[in-house]
């Protein structure tokens, strides 16, 4: 078995942090897939992955030399109730590795048998919610989105009872870090404040190496966290991406996107739009998801207290001056995003109107989201050949005379239409990982045994600026017949 560069911070942490433990063994593993250009960034031969042998590993049935396998604890606030003990309840930590470019990765394999954590739980994952996370994850990567990614799936031989019985599989997770609001949590709740210490001190080491030399380090943490997750928020703003389940056990210190369980592209622009069948009060529709960051950044600040300042009142001052930078740091990460998307590349009075009314014409007529920015791009250069996604959308009437005042003001904005347009195209989406696609390569391969939907999807989604006609359907909103109205949790 060849070695892997493993270098694991977290296991150095003290015991409370995890419980060591190996993956349980499964009873039959067979490969799906491996993400040849991830496993290449990590320095990892990807043919050796996907050998009987490497098949093995990733599954949790044999451990690669380095590996020191562990279930993190954390805790978590879920639909705004605390729970004290959360866990890793089915994930198992195998260690982290440094990349080509000596950057730090967690390796996880998900859904790899049962831990101190599990609860009720058998710590096993079904396939298609491993294929849901393997398709949204990587096109949220090629996306530009910080996001946790995949690095292999494999499935058990055995099965997982859910509502039916299912085939089981494993997912090869790969994060800058699992470290969650809800870890720090799990040590504020337990009055430790030394853990808390060291888990900062682990936090500033790993994602904000530059907070080690502020006078005041936690604070600065807090304030980093904040600066990442308005960034991060505004992104799935602008791509109508709804997380589903923004606990704060699901919301990672690293500013990157995690738990791809009941999330959901939006098809037609709906700003309550909600998927998850457990979201029942819509806490967690597309329209809310700045102000539940925003929440649950508060719960992050609260529990750093104890390091902002030796007085607590003082502390608790610091705490709320940084939550409250919060609005006004994602306003400004969509502006900017926003911008981009129609082709600005400075800014002029009257754009927040603009764009507020562009928002309330896309909502009054449920118009595609993809597909209706995709279309502005098509305007943006008059001159150009017929556009391309002719025939995938065309703009209600309503939204003509706003397409007018968007043209005039592009004309302000200083760059030729054809170099505006292309920004456009690099900016906006065509392919997206819509509900009934993903649906459609998840039954086949879970009533079929066929990966070839899978696959398919996965190549057209690496692509997704980039319009092809021969692949129209994988560019098209759902038939009525096909729209899917709910997504559910991998549990
Ligand atoms: P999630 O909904 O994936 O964020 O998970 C919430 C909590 O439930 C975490 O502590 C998970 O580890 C745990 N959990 C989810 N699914 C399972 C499962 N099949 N077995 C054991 N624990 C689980
Ligand atoms: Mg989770």
């Amino acid at each position: 078995m060849p070695t892997w560069p493993f270098d694991n911070s977290y296991a150095a942490l003290p015991d409370t942090f995890y419980a060591r433990l190996s993956p349980t063994p499964v009873a039959a593993p067979g490969p799906i897939r491996v993400n040849r250009a991830l496993a290449a960034q990590l320095g990892l031969d990807a043919d050796w992955l996907a050998s009987p042998e490497g098949t093995q590993v990733l599954a949790g049935n044999a451990l690669p030399e380095g590996a020191e396998p562990l279930a993190a604890a954390y805790a978590g606030h879920q639909f705004g109730g605390f729970n004290p003990q959360l866990g890793d309840g089915r994930a198992v930590l195998l260690g982290e590795l440094l990349d080509t470019r000596g950057e730090r990765y967690d390796i996880q394999l998900k859904g790899a048998g049962r831990t101190p954590w599990s609860r009720g739980g058998d710590g096993r994952a079904p396939l298609g919610p491993v294929l849901r996370e393997y398709l949204v994850s990587e096109a949220m990567h090629i996306l530009g989105v910080p996001t946790s990614r995949a690095l292999a799936a494999v499935t058990t031989g055995e099965t997982v009872y859910r509502d039916r019985a299912l085939p089981g599989a494993v997912l090869t997770r790969v994060a800058r870090s699992h470290i969650r609001i809800g870890t720090f949590e799990y040590f504020a709740a337990r009055k430790d404040t030394s853990a808390l210490r060291q888990l900062a001190d682990h936090v500033i080491a790993r994602h904000y190496p530059e907070a080690a030399h502020s006078d005041n380090p936690a604070l600065a943490l807090l304030q980093g966290a904040i600066a990442r997750q308005a960034q991060l928020v505004s992104q799935w703003q602008l791509l109508g991406f709804i997380h589903g389940v923004m606990n704060t056990d699901n919301m990672l210190l690293s500013g990157e996107t995690i738990d791809y369980g009941p999330c959901a592209f939006m098809d037609d622009f709906h700003p309550e739009a909600v998927f998850s069948s457990i979201d029942h009060n819509g806490r967690y529709a597309w329209c809310n998801q700045p102000s539940i960051a925003h929440w649950n950044l508060s719960v992050l600040a609260q529990c750093l207290v104890p390091l902002l300042h030796d007085n607590q009142a003082q502390a608790v001052a610091l705490a709320q001056a940084a939550v409250d930078a919060f609005p006004e740091r994602f306003l400004a990460a969509h502006q900017q995003g926003i911008a981009r998307k129609l082709g600005w590349q400075g800014s002029a009075e009257g754009d927040r109107e603009l764009v507020e009314e562009l928002f309330d014409l896309m909502a009054a007529e449920r118009v595609d989201f993809t597909l209706c920015f995709r279309s502005l791009a098509d305007f943006a250069d008059p001159g150009s050949p017929a556009p391309k996604v002719d025939g995938l959308f065309s703009p209600p009437a309503s939204l003509l005379p706003w397409i007018q005042r968007w043209q005039g003001r592009c004309e302000q904005d200083g760059r030729s239409a054809a170099e505006r347009q292309g920004a456009m195209y690099r900016a906006n989406p065509v392919f997206i990982p819509r509900n009934h696609l993903v649906e459609d390569a998840i039954a086949a391969a879970v009533d079929r045994a066929d990966f070839g939907p899978f696959e398919a999807l996965l190549a057209r989604l690496s692509e997704p600026f980039d319009y092809d006609p021969q692949a129209r359907r994988y560019a098209l909103p759902p038939q009525s017949g096909e729209v899917v109205h709910q997504t559910f949790c991998g549990t």
